[in-house]
């Protein structure tokens, strides 16, 4: 009887983790007005941020709970009011990301409900979601039907999983790693080297193959480079392409390096994390001529499909790469065999996962891909616009961006120094986020436009942001009475 009482008693406390329909609805209605909030302020709000986050240090998890007003009041405070605001237009650094509304509700329907999503066992329609999802981004590259691939949580794994299957195969491993052969060029993100590292392909041979003058790669050296190897006996196995470098946007010849694929027998790889949706785009299509016949492709729908961070995905051509890279056998699995439709759990590292094929599911079924479409074009049109005004202000620009990149500098500065007061000037201010980086011996802003929340409003706002902290800074003068560091 005791024990009957102590489970009586456990149930009690246990069911607070269910609360009832009032005290949900409560919930429900806190949590909207702050997301109300927060989307309301959004085009006021700077899209950078210096801020003390010691609340939020000092709270322990304790056995009672707190008040969810208490928490909230961190999260407005010292967690979407400090750093990057990733969620604004006003994003403009490094490759900013989305954020979806539609996705937000669409990962609240799909926690709720906490279908399975890695076997189609379990949820033939949480499995049917994600792969219609991949099967339509398949369509997008102009990929054949049968392609298949996975929703990842980013372009980092994403890209993991497609050099592991064409390491795969290939039939890599320890006796014959060291004689092949492995091309890119330095403007390869670095999320590659990484996924070169956790697949032991660290032990290949890695070729950097030079970049012309749009930081494009040299289709010329890169045969080059294979012929000589191939001379001393090396086997050139993979080509490691991108279509919209985090450096400039710059898109890779893909067509000529699909011929240079054909001839030697290798597998071509297409990191078009941020790029790979301006495909959608009718004016901007002929630039991404060769995508389809490439061998893998890498699109990260957290960038340019705007949808909550957490959202990657990769194809791959040759399902058979793909399935014989990832797929296991295990016996406590047996009753989930034997269906038609592919698992996850078959196609990539995961077992378990994030019913991560609904925040795209639902946004692109809400809205249809019209507004989507819309957006990237407004986007290629703002960053030339963009580049021409940088121009006319008297920066020095780069090349007429390939997609959504812009780059300008302060010019006549050989050893960086006014760029450098430029650019923390920039983020002192903060209205705009913009990140910079090095490219040879120069240092350069950029100017990334890919939220689906940066219009012409943001644009001129970051334009006048950056006339005025160039004139500052070039003539030696105090900060702005307006924009003084850590007072938003
Ligand atoms: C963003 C990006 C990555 C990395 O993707 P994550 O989603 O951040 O993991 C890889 N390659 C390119 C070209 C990118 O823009």
């Amino acid at each position: 009887m005791l024990v009957m009482e102590k489970i009586k008693e456990l149930e009690n406390i246990a069911r607070q983790l269910e609360p009832d329909t009032g005290t949900r609805h409560d919930i429900v209605r806190e949590a909207n007005a702050y997301v109300e909030h927060f989307v309301e302020s959004l085009p006021g709000a700077p899209g950078y941020t210096t801020g003390e986050i010691n609340k939020l240090r000092a709270l322990q998890i304790g056995e009672e709970g707190k008040s969810l007003e208490q928490l909230i009041d961190i999260l407005k405070d010292e967690v979407d009011a400090t750093g990057i605001n990733s969620a604004s237009g006003r994003h403009m650094g490094y490759i900013p990301g989305g954020g979806l509304w539609t996705s937000a509700v669409a990962d609240m329907l799909a926690a709720a409900a906490n279908r399975y999503a890695g076997i189609a066992y379990s949820s033939p329609g949480a499995v049917e979601i994600g792969n219609q999802m991949i099967r339509w981004l398949a369509s997008v590259v102009g990929y054949p039907e049968e392609t298949h691939g996975n929703l990842t949580s980013g372009g980092s794994i994403a890209n993991l999983i497609a050099i592991k299957a064409a390491r795969d195969r290939y039939g890599i491993n320890a006796s014959n790693v060291r004689k092949m052969a492995i091309y890119f060029t330095e403007q390869v993100h670095h999320c590659i080297h990484k996924a070169l590292h956790t697949t032991g392909l660290y032990e290949a041979v890695l070729r950097s193959i030079p970049v012309d003058g749009n930081y494009r790669m040299d289709v010329i050296a890169l045969r080059k480079q294979i012929e000589e190897d191939k001379r001393e006996g090396l086997h050139p196995f993979l080509i490691i392409a991108t279509a919209g470098t985090t450096d400039t946007g710059a898109i890779d010849p893909l067509d000529e390096i699909a011929d240079i694929r054909d001839e030697y027998g290798m597998w071509f790889h297409l990191d078009a994390a941020y790029g790979g949706f301006f495909v959608l785009v009718e004016e901007a299509k002929a630039r991404f001529k060769g995508m389809e016949r490439s061998d893998s492709v890498v699109m990260d729908p957290h960038k340019t499909l705007f949808m909550p961070y957490g959202s990657g995905v990769v194809l791959i051509r040759d399902r058979n790469a793909l399935l014989a890279s990832n797929s296991y056998k295990a016996a406590y699995m047996k009753d989930a065999y034997g269906l038609d439709e592919i698992d996850p759990a078959d196609s990539g590292p995961e077992l378990s996962r994030h019913f991560r094929g609904l925040r795209m599911w639902l946004p692109l079924h809400l809205h249809g891909v019209a507004p989507f479409r819309a957006n990237l074009e407004e986007k290629l049109m703002l960053c030339r616009y963009f580049h021409k005004k940088a121009g006319t202000m008297g920066f020095e620009t780069g090349k007429t961006p390939d997609l959504s990149v812009a780059i300008f500098r302060i010019p006549d500065d050989p050893d960086n120094r006014k760029n450098e007061a430029f650019i923390k000037a920039l983020h002192e201010d903060g209205r705009v986020f913009l990140s910079s980086t090095t490219i040879g011996e120069k240092l350069w802003i950029r100017c990334a436009v890919v939220s689906f929340r940066t219009h012409l409003r943001e644009m001129d706002i970051a334009l006048d942001m950056i006339r005025e902290n160039r004139d500052r800074v070039l003539s030696g003068g105090p900060k702005s009475s307006l924009h003084i560091s850590g007072d938003h």
